[in-house]
């Protein structure tokens, strides 16, 4: 089985004492490509490194909105170097979080509009972040236009999935789904179409059922792919083709075909 984790933080400093052997267990669960979308300007350098040095680890750029604290207009001048000298395989993860106190809402707006507005400069699928904030993200990827990508840990309602798909996004599922209480999500992944789902992570964060408060890490992406085939009722190879062949796609990823 080959699975694409299509949102890990595998960079951040969580995983700087063991990154070989969580890296090895990934491999060895069937992860054979990870998406590690930046947070700030700031690690722009180390990631770019680790995915230089390790075959499957594809780089995306953007400003993170939990972050907005460390950005500066001139990021975005800086973010539009970095992906035009890089070319990485997508923008983000940019967003807007209206969970968070704090987090003001017209300066998230303007650094998500405008990495909204290179993704489709630079033509490249963009990775986005929404918490209570879906409402808003469909609206400014109605007006920026032209564009496709990813909304990550996809928390929203199916009448929102549904706008999302029109537009030709993407839904990232994880650890979330795991949950039981978690109906609504549970409801959605089982029904929705097969061609707009993404597997993901999150790692560190976001761990499954039965892991709480523990770090989060991509070899559990198998058993994300074995809850959303129970979902749905099916064989895990089916769900893992599937994603992989919608992050291949998505993302411009090159993996190999060869038979496992
Ligand atoms: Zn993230």
């Amino acid at each position: 089985m080959k699975l694409v984790d299509s949102h890990s933080h595998f960079d951040v400093a969580e995983f700087d004492d063991d990154r070989g052997e969580v890296l090895a267990r990934a491999r060895a669960a069937g992860v054979i490509a990870q998406i590690l979308p930046a947070i700030s300007l700031a690690g722009f350098g180390k990631l770019r490194d680790m995915c230089r040095s390790e075959v499957g680890l594809y780089p995306a750029y953007g400003l993170h909105p939990l972050f907005l604290s460390e950005h500066r207009p001139e990021h975005l001048d800086e973010l539009s170097t970095w992906i035009e000298r890089e070319r990485p395989n997508a923008v983000g993860e940019c967003g807007l979080d209206f969970y968070v106190d704090g987090l003001d809402r017209d300066t998230q707006h303007r650094y998500f509009d405008r990495q909204l507005e290179l993704a489709r400069e630079f033509d490249l699928p963009v990775i986005v972040h929404a918490r209570r904030a879906v409402e808003d993200v469909i609206a400014a990827i109605r007006r920026v236009g032209q564009l496709r990508g990813v909304v990550h840990s996809f928390s929203g309602s199916l009448e929102q999935a549904y706008l999302l798909w029109k537009l030709g996004f993407s839904l990232g599922f994880g650890g979330p789904i795991t949950y039981p209480r978690a109906r609504r999500l549970r409801e959605i992944v089982s029904t929705m179409p097969l061609e707009f789902l993404l597997l993901e992570t999150d790692s560190p964060d976001q761990p499954l059922h039965g892991h709480q408060g523990r770090r989060n890490e991509p070899a559990f992406l198998l058993d994300v792919c074995q809850c959303v085939a129970e979902l749905r009722n099916v064989d895990p190879e089916i769900i893992a083709k599937a994603t992989t062949t919608n992050a291949e796609r998505l993302f411009g990823l090159s993996l190999s075909r060869s038979k496992d």
